[in-house]
């Protein structure tokens, strides 16, 4: 529900996630799947029913075909041969008879028959014992939103890469790759009911440097297209029909805002050093080859995280390993001699390959994701080692697998490193025998487990988003239990501990790459205890530089060591605070309410 403001003003609060303040007008792009309703249709009309199921079915039809080619033509004809179950639900007799007699007898939609019969079907799979049986009932599910989406037309959207006009795009929801691919000229912010901090989406828009609110429950239900409204990613809100004594107050807002960046680029070329003269290496994390420009920019020494499935969705087809060596290479030849750390595919959670369309899973975040993945799909995975291994000659390029949980995973990753490596060596292409590589420590085991992976890579790098939403069970999506997402949790500072600790165990380096390393008020904790290297959005980093060369090491070693005695996620947080507003209170200033 929205709040009154000011007179006229109509007021969303939700999480924000993107800093930044935006005004235009709302483009409402996507609304939850509306409840089908009963609409009863005359006699004369039920034959246009009848045609217009036939229709649907036919469209869903071709629908499938094609998913079904593009899978067999990516993954091979085993993996497409799961859409044969869906065809069956199809060219079910028996299904479809009952579905037209429900139009006939009762008089209704196509639509509303539909989901009334297959809601039937669906409830009855679902409860048999027998497996197979059971799992006819997801394919009857995924049929049964393919056809309803042909019949109400809600699977047309909007083209999001080219608007006409420049808009506030508001949506139940963006997947991240629907906001990679954004129309950057046109969209002036977003806003979704659901989401949170740590989503790839609210990421993606950070790493934009497009402001926006997520868990706006249900503003795009609420907002109308064309309605005139200002977007506040400081404080997570959406004004409609600002007044413009509200439009006067974020403008001062704004000006503060540019104040501080101009005073932050003072650092820019300066190395983040604190006071003490302790050295912390700040990169950056990216998603795409042309965020080298933005690397640069920001002073950061390199990258410590690239996000590489962003080259394989939203397209129709895996892109060839000359193409991954052509987008690494031309990252490591740009940012050269400083390090790029690429990382190796980390599909599956909320990150998809738009023309697979593989099944959905009940719990994709542990489910077939990253390194599992890779680890399977063992093409794809040998054609990006050996694009990242031959660009290794063009740069400074390190590697790092994601979500590895434990030993036996790390060392079949590096199995397949060394048979690349043996092959590029067969052929005579040239590529650094040396290269480092590197794990992802995000999964709690892989903690339990970091004295022995630190035998067998040459750095960690904390994935914190992933390592906390699996430690803490608290999916990292979900507004709402974001409240439950806390980075300062002693459990999560003690898994820190840990990791940084047996790193330096074993003479390796440990970094983060999570968002909590973008995050000034986590600086000086994570430099308390023990981490090396910190790796965030270019936009973040003159902010953390400035803050780490206002820092004194025996002092954010105590603040570490308060952490991990303390048995409460507040206090820990409340003491990093405070130490931060009282070393660097200028970071603050672009911050407060209006
Ligand atoms: C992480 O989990 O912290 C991380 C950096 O990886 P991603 O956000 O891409 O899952
Ligand atoms: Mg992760």
């Amino acid at each position: 529900m929205a709040d009154s403001g000011r007179a006229g003003e109509k007021i969303f609060q939700g999480i924000p996630v993107s800093p930044g303040v935006c005004r235009g007008r709302i483009l409402v792009v996507g609304r939850p799947q509306d409840e089908i309703q009963k609409i009863h249709v005359d006699e004369e009309e039920i034959g246009c029913q009848v045609q217009r199921l036939e229709q649907a079915l036919i469209d869903t039809r071709h629908e499938i075909h094609e998913v079904q080619r593009q899978v067999s033509a990516a993954l091979g004809a085993e993996e497409a041969s799961i859409f044969d179950a869906h065809l069956l639900v199809l060219d079910d007799p028996t299904f479809m008879d009952e579905v037209i007699r429900y139009i006939t007898q009762q008089r209704v939609t196509a639509e509303y028959a539909f989901q009334h019969v297959a809601d039937k079907y669906i409830r009855t799979l679902s409860g048999i014992e027998d497996e197979y049986l059971r799992e006819r009932a997801t394919d009857m599910r995924d049929v049964t939103s393919r056809i309803l989406n042909n019949l109400t037309g809600s699977g047309q959207q909007i083209d999001l890469r080219h608007l006409k006009d420049s808009a506030i795009v508001v949506s139940y929801d963006l997947s991240p790759s629907s906001t990679a691919y954004l129309d950057r000229s046109k969209v002036l912010g977003f806003g979704t009911d659901v989401g949170s901090k740590t989503s790839h989406t609210a990421i993606l828009a950070r790493s934009m440097r497009l402001p926006a609110v997520v868990g706006l429950r249900n503003a795009s239900r609420e907002m109308q297209t064309g309605q005139y409204a200002l977007l506040d990613g400081f404080n997570g809100l959406v004004i409609i029909n600002p007044t413009d004594q509200t439009l006067f107050e974020y403008g001062q807002l704004v000006r503060r805002q540019v104040t501080l960046e101009e005073k932050l680029q003072e650092v820019r070329d300066k190395p983040a050093v604190a006071l003490d003269g302790t050295r912390v290496i700040v990169s950056a994390n990216i998603e795409q080859p042309s965020d080298s420009d933005a690397v640069k920019a920001s002073g950061s020494e390199g990258v410590g995280l690239f996000r590489t499935e962003y080259l394989f969705i939203n397209r129709e087809t895996l892109p060839t390993e000359e193409e991954q060596y052509e987008a690494y290479r031309r990252v490591a030849a740009a940012l050269k001699p400083q390090p790029v750390i690429i990382r190796t595919l980390d599909l599956g959670g909320d990150k998809f390959l738009s023309h697979l369309n593989l099944p959905g899973e009940m719990n994709p975040f542990l489910g077939w994701r990253a390194i599992r993945f890779c680890l399977v799909e063992k093409d794809i995975f040998c054609a990006q080692l050996r694009a990242i291994l031959r660009c290794s000659v063009e740069g400074n390029v390190k590697m790092m697998y994601p979500m590895i949980s434990g030993l036996e995973e790390l060392k079949k990753a590096n199995a397949m490193v060394d048979e690349c490596k043996a092959e590029l060596r067969k052929k005579g292409i040239p590529f650094d025998e040396n290269i480092d590589i590197g794990a992802m420590i995000e999964v709690p085991s892989a903690v339990m487990a970091a004295d022995s992976l630190a035998r067998h890579v040459r750095f960690f790098s904390i994935g914190t988003n992933d390592l906390i939403q699996y430690s803490l069970a608290v999916d990292r999506l979900n507004e709402k239990i974001a409240h439950l997402y806390e980075p300062t949790h002693p459990g999560i500072i003690r898994l820190i501990k840990m990791t940084v600790e047996a790193g330096h165990r074993h003479g390796i380096w440990v970094g983060v790459c999570g968002e909590m390393a973008g995050d000034p008020i986590y600086t000086p904790l994570l430099l308390g205890l023990g981490v090396d290297e910190l790796s965030m959005a270019p936009a973040s980093v003159a902010r953390v530089k400035f803050l780490i060369r206002r820092i004194k090491m025996a002092e954010v070693q105590e603040l570490a060591e308060f952490s991990l005695e303390c048995d409460s996620s507040r206090e820990i947080l409340a003491r990093s605070e405070s130490y931060v507003r009282k070393v660097a209170p200028g970071l603050f200033e672009d911050s407060p309410q209006p």
